[in-house]
């Protein structure tokens, strides 16, 4: 970008052709109020007009592979023996690489695994980067695999990565890069949730993007119009079905409402827990948004819901993108801070095992564990986690984390989720915030039962009415 002209905050002008959004990323600061989460600040630049433009390559350049079944994918514990890795011949003719070399240089050094890409040769014989599907070869004994490659985008290197999905024959490809790229026993297919604690930021990023992306290529095989069946076009980036229509789809998320419930005198949030959860865990409430509603519309309606407390207002103040979802599916947590109208609780046990509000300090306390936690593993020498941000370092530290909570358990009776989910980051916020959270509402209407009941009541009666 030398001798470009640039604006006073030190971005080049957007009128630059060489922009490039990852290299501008870091000088982009988030206006929203929580830090940035996990799965977020992926490394690689997919910006839609760049990778359509992808078609195929000639060129004697190196593409990356990122191994992935299901929702699991290819890792290899402690970065510190990647150079050894690296430094075998990978069986396309080219090297099998280290994830430190996917993600950038920009693995954190404390991250106690990282992702184990294939590096090889655009013009290795065994892919091929130029159909509409674009697959590599892989032969195992007397079969020839097609595996499907989707494009991710490219690296801060511009060179090419891939999610490479070996679902249809996962344990031999393991053995394969075990044993026949001599990677040896420590790389591994790993569910993405479960290793998320070890992997650096850049890493997990990646590998959320890859599984959701080869996730919802397995499960849209068939043409939600006509029935017919479809493929991957444009290198993965969408499927098209084959009838003469054509009909177009494309990768979905699904937004996610989860929000910080504040009473309405600003003392006291409402956390619950579901029958599914860690014994002891209290969260934010949340759900999935309905079609043709607004946030604001969401956070009231899944909070009324699961609770019966009505709520008024709401501000988004953050998001995570979540792409180990409950479905399978790959959710947008959209971060709430909201204010509720009511006090009396009204489980709805349908859906929640326990709904209440908890005091402040309650919560103080429950933070404070992490913080504490994170202390000590900083003083223990195992300092410093992913993002390095506040109460970080526990990620880094799954016993401690179960530790951690016992202690909590014991001492306060609950413990809230880890940092690596936003509702830690929400209850942290409102909790080491002082006073309110909103200015006073006017005063509470009457109790939800009774609300409830007349509002119908009356919406009733407008219908009657109209009619
Ligand atoms: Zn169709």
């Amino acid at each position: 970008m030398d001798g470009q002209a640039r604006t006073p905050s030190g971005l080049p002008p957007a009128s630059s052709l060489r922009y490039s959004l990852a290299e501008a990323q870091p000088l982009l600061q988030s206006s929203t109020i929580l830090p940035p989460q996990h799965f977020s600040g992926n490394p690689l630049d997919r910006t839609y007009d760049k990778r359509r433009k992808f078609d195929g390559t000639s060129k004697q350049e190196e593409v990356s592979l990122v191994v992935v079944a299901a929702r699991e994918v290819c890792i290899r514990e402690s970065p510190g023996a990647g150079g050894s890795a690296s430094s075998q011949s990978g069986a396309f003719g080219g090297a099998a690489g280290g994830g430190q070399n996917t993600s950038a240089g920009g693995a954190s050094v404390t991250a106690a695994a990282d992702l184990q890409a294939l590096l090889l040769s655009a013009t290795d014989p065994e892919l091929d980067l130029n159909s509409e599907s674009i697959c590599l070869t892989w032969v195992y004994g007397d079969v020839a695999y097609q595996l499907p490659l989707y494009l991710l985008g490219q690296d801060r290197t511009e060179r090419w990565t891939f999610a490479l999905d070996v679902s249809d024959c996962r344990s031999a490809f393991l053995d394969f890069l075990r044993e026949g790229c001599g990677l040896g026993s420590g790389v591994a297919l790993a569910d993405l949730r479960a290793a998320l604690p070890q992997l650096s930021r850049d890493a997990a990023a990646i590998a959320g993007q890859a599984t959701s992306l080869s996730q919802w290529h397995q499960s849209h095989k068939f043409c939600p119009r006509c029935g017919s069946p479809t493929a991957p076009v444009e290198s993965g980036l969408r499927r098209q079905c084959v009838s003469e229509a054509g009909h177009k789809q494309y990768p979905r998320t699904d937004p996610v409402v989860i929000m910080l419930v504040e009473s309405p005198d600003g003392r006291r949030a409402l956390l619950g827990r579901n029958r599914k959860f860690t014994p002891g865990m209290y969260t934010c409430l949340s759900g999935f948004v309905d079609q043709c509603e607004s946030v604001e519309e969401a956070v009231r309606r899944e909070v009324f819901e699961e609770s019966r407390v009505l709520v008024a207002n709401v501000a988004v103040v953050g998001s995570q993108p979540w792409p180990v979802g409950r479905y399978g599916g790959c959710e947008l947590m959209l971060g709430c801070m909201a204010q509720a109208r009511s006090y009396e609780v009204l489980v709805n046990t349908d859906e929640m095992e326990d709904v209440q509000w908890y005091d402040k300090d309650e919560l103080r306390a429950a933070v404070q564990m992490y913080d504490n936690a994170a202390a000590q593993s900083a003083s223990a020498g195992g300092a410093g986690g992913a993002g390095g941000g506040e109460g970080e370092g526990v990620a880094d530290a799954p016993m401690s984390v179960a530790q951690l909570q016992e202690a909590s358990l014991e001492q306060l009776g609950f413990f809230i989720p880890p940092p690596l989910a936003i509702a830690h980051h929400l209850i942290r916020t409102w909790a080491l915030h002082d006073g309110p959270w909103f200015p006073p509402g006017p005063p509470t209407p009457p109790a939800p039962a009774a609300a409830a009941t007349g509002s119908a009541a009356q919406a009733e009666d407008g219908a009657a009415a109209k009619l």
